[in-house]
């Protein structure tokens, strides 16, 4: 099978590698000195409401590459994926997640955290038993949590998959449809998954408020999510524009450059205390009302 990204691989693993799969097993095995060796990262990007305030994050790694430089995980997420290698990825993000909240909650906010879950592992036979497990050590509460699926996880065993979800909804995690309108959109899905939120997918986002027929998908998109009684998050927002194009036609939630890049999960969880230790400050020096 074609993998997508392959051409970017060839880039970053340009040096006469003979073969697409000589190439695919010295990542596959860096990855996993990766894993050992403290070269993987978690980071975490902002999601903010109308007023740009935070509502929570999206948890996404980082490979820094000893030698190669920093690895975009549209490259190895797939590499993983492929190998099974996710499954410990995967393991090892959801307890991170589990442990950020653990941070926020203890410093008082009421944010919520996103984590991807690839199609392979949400398909492991013990899946459920980990998450519960994971929350089980942490503490971590699950109904901080959301878990972002794509719709490919949807082509194949909807039956399993929604009877999954439901089990993980019955924890109090939430779901959200990942690159909405990317992957294999089917209306019918949407009636028939526990979901709580659509991600409208950056390729839509960028090019409103300009392109007519952007704009028309964007905008159907979130009048549909609101008779659906689903949170929208865009994905990509990077100008003043096209934040503006979001909140007036009704979008709830944002992501993008315009907020805020990803940045180290450690400096995030600082960034939110102080945010909020400046507010109360802030309120503490006002001029008293008499
Ligand atoms: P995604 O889940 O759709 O994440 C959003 C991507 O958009 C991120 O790319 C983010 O850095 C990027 N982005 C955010 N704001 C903007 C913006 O304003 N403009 C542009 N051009 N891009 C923006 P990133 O971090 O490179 O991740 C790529 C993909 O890799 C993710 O797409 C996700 O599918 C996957 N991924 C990342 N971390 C994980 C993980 O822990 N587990 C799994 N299974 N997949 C992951
Ligand atoms: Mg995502
Ligand atoms: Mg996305
Ligand atoms: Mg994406």
């Amino acid at each position: 099978r074609a993998k997508s990204g392959g051409r970017n691989q060839v880039v970053f693993f340009e040096t006469g590698m003979q073969s697409e799969i000589e190439l695919r097993l010295t990542m596959e095995r860096e990855l996993s000195q990766a894993m050992d060796g403290g070269q993987l990262q978690m980071y975490i990007q902002s999601q903010v409401d109308r007023l740009g305030t935070p509502v929570g994050g999206e948890l996404l790694m980082r490979w820094h590459h000893p030698q190669r430089g920093p690895i975009s995980p549209a490259i190895f997420i797939p590499v993983a994926e492929e190998s099974g290698m996710i499954i410990r990825l995967g393991d090892w993000v959801l307890r991170q997640g589990c442990l950020a909240l653990n941070q926020l909650a203890g410093a008082g906010f009421q944010l919520s955290l996103s984590v991807n879950v690839s199609p392979r592992q949400f398909r492991q036979p013990d899946f459920v038993d980990k998450v519960r497990t994971v929350l089980a050590e942490t503490q971590a509460d699950p109904h901080h949590l959301i878990f972002e699926v794509t719709e490919g996880l949807l082509i194949d065993n909807l039956h399993d998959t929604i009877a999954r979800m439901l089990e993980l909804t019955r924890l109090g995690i939430r779901f959200s449809i990942d690159d909405f309108g990317t992957g294999y959109s089917s209306f019918s899905y949407l009636k028939k998954l526990p979901l709580y939120e659509l991600k409208i997918d950056k390729s839509f986002v960028q090019d409103t408020p300009g392109d007519k027929n952007d704009t028309a998908i964007v905008q159907s998109m979130l009048s549909m999510a609101e008779h659906l009684g689903l949170r929208v998050v865009a994905e990509g927002v990077e100008t003043r524009d096209q934040a503006d194009f979001l909140i007036t036609n009704g979008c709830s939630s944002m992501q993008g450059y315009l907020f805020g890049r990803p940045m180290p999960l450690d400096a995030w969880i600082d960034l939110q205390r102080k945010v909020v230790l400046q507010s109360s400050m802030s309120a503490l020096s006002a001029p008293e009302k008499s």
